[in-house]
C-alpha cells in the first residue's frame, strides 16, 4: 500500500532529538511559555526573514489574532469587509467571522487555486478593508500583483501560510510578503508539530506588540490584563519539536518539488489534469492535486490499486452547514473545483520506487 503521508515515518527520522527535548523540557519543568518558545520564535522569524515571530496554540488562532489585533490597534472596526478565496480551507473563513468582521467570498484562478489581484480588484467595494491571500496547496498566491493592488487602496493584505512555510518568490518568502503571515504547525503540514500549533509573522512592531498580549490573557507581567485577551500560546514542548524539525524543512520541501516533477514528466494520462507549477521555489508542494471528470470512479481504481488519496476539500465553505448564511453565493468555478480535484501521494519520506509505482498505476487509468 502507498499511504498518504506517513506521520509515523515522517517522525522517527527526529526521534532521538525529541527525546532529549523532551527530556530537557521535563527537566526544565518551564511548561507555559518557556525557552523553547522564545527560541522557536527567533528561529522561525529568522527562518521567515521577518522581525517578529509570535506563537500560536494554533494556526486558526494565529488567523483570528491578526484580526483583533488590527481591531484592537484601530486598522479593522467591526463589520469591515475582508476578501478571502472561496475555495479555501474553512478556517480561513472562520477567523474573519471569529473577529466579528464579514467574508466576502472570491473566486480563485482556476489554474492556480489561488487568489488573483484582478478578481480581487472587482470586489473592492467601499468598505473592504483587507484582504486574506491563501497559498494553497503550497503554491504562493500572486504576490506581487496583490500587495501593488492593496498597497494602492491601502488595504491590509494577510498571508494564510498554513500551507506554505518555506515557499519564496523574488519578493519574498511566506511569511515576509504581507502585513502579517499566520501558520499552522498542524501535524500533516510541512513543518508539522507532535500536536497543534502555530504562529504570526510580521514586520509590524505595534501588530507583534498586541498579538504577544492577545494570546496571553491581554497579560504581559503576570496578573496585569491590558487588553481583553485569549489564552491561545504555543505549548513550550512543541516549539522545542518544531526547533528540531525546522532543521531540515528546506531539505523536505526540496524533496517534495522532486516527486512533483517526478509526477508531472511522469503522468501521462489525458483523463488527469496535473498542477500548474512554474518549477520555481515558489511551491512547497504541501499537496499535489489533480482533477479528473468523475472523482469517484477514480477513487475506487485508486483504491483498487493501494494509493491511498484524499480530498483537500470535499464540500466548498459556502455549501457548509456551518456557512449557511452564504450559501445563496454562486461561485460556479469554487463549486466545479471542488467536484473534481484529488490529492495524490506526495511527502518526503516517499520512496523513488512508491513514486514511480503511482506514475504507472496512474498511466493505465
Ligand atoms: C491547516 C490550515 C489552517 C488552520 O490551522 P490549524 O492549526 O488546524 O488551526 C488554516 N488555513 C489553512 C489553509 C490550513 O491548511
Amino acid at each position: 500500500m502507498i499511504t498518504f503521508l506517513d506521520l509515523y515515518k515522517i517522525n522517527q527520522r527526529f526521534r532521538n532529538e525529541f527525546q532529549s527535548a523532551f527530556s530537557k523540557a521535563l527537566d526544565d519543568s518551564h511548561f507555559i511559555l518557556g525557552e523553547n518558545v522564545s527560541k522557536f520564535e527567533s528561529e522561525f522569524a529568522d527562518y521567515c526573514d521577518t522581525k517578529h515571530c509570535v506563537g500560536t496554540a494554533n494556526g486558526l488562532d494565529a488567523l483570528t489574532l491578526i484580526l483583533r489585533g488590527y481591531i484592537q490597534l484601530g486598522k479593522l472596526k467591526k463589520g469591515d469587509k475582508v476578501i478571502v478565496p472561496a475555495n479555501t480551507f474553512i478556517a480561513t473563513i472562520l477567523s474573519v467571522l471569529h473577529a466579528e468582521l464579514v467574508p466576502v467570498l472570491v473566486e480563485p484562478n482556476p489554474e492556480t487555486y489561488n487568489l488573483s489581484a484582478d478578481t480581487v480588484k472587482e470586489h473592492l467595494q467601499d468598505d473592504v478593508k483587507a484582504v486574506v491571500m491563501v497559498h494553497l496547496y503550497g503554491q504562493l498566491a500572486d504576490v506581487k500583483d496583490l500587495n501593488q493592488l492593496t498597497e494602492e487602496y491601502n488595504l491590509l493584505l494577510i498571508e494564510d501560510a498554513a500551507q506554505a512555510h518555506g515557499a519564496s518568490s523574488d519578493i519574498g518568502r511566506a511569511g515576509n510578503i504581507s502585513h502579517a503571515a499566520a501558520f499552522s504547525f498542524y501535524p500533516s503540514k510541512n513543518l508539522g508539530a507532535l500536536g497543534d500549533g502555530g504562529a504570526i509573522t510580521t514586520n509590524d512592531s505595534d501588530l507583534n506588540k498586541v498579538v504577544r498580549l492577545l494570546r496571553n490573557y491581554g497579560s504581559e507581567k503576570k496578573y496585569q490584563n491590558e487588553v481583553v485577551g485569549y489564552n491561545s500560546r504555543l505549548d513550550d514542548m512543541q516549539a522545542a519539536f518544531l526547533s528540531v524539525k525546522l532543521k531540515s524543512l528546506d531539505e523536505d520541501n526540496q524533496r517534495r518539488r522532486t516527486i512533483a516533477n517526478q509526477y508531472l514528466d511522469g503522468i501521462k494520462n489525458s483523463k488527469i489534469r496535473l498542477p500548474f507549477y512554474n518549477g520555481s521555489d515558489n511551491h512547497v508542494f504541501y499537496a499535489f492535486v489533480v482533477e479528473v471528470d468523475n472523482r469517484d470512479n477514480f477513487v475506487q481504481f485508486l483504491n483498487k490499486n493501494t494509493i491511498q488519496s484524499l480530498i483537500h476539500y470535499p464540500i466548498p465553505p459556502h455549501q457548509q452547514k456551518a456557512l449557511s448564511e452564504f450559501s445563496y453565493l454562486k461561485l460556479p468555478l469554487t463549486e466545479k473545483i471542488h467536484k473534481r480535484i484529488i490529492s495524490l501521494p506526495i511527502s518526503p519520506v516517499m520512496t523513488d520506487k512508491e513514486v514511480q509505482t503511482v506514475i504507472d498505476v496512474l498511466n493505465t487509468y
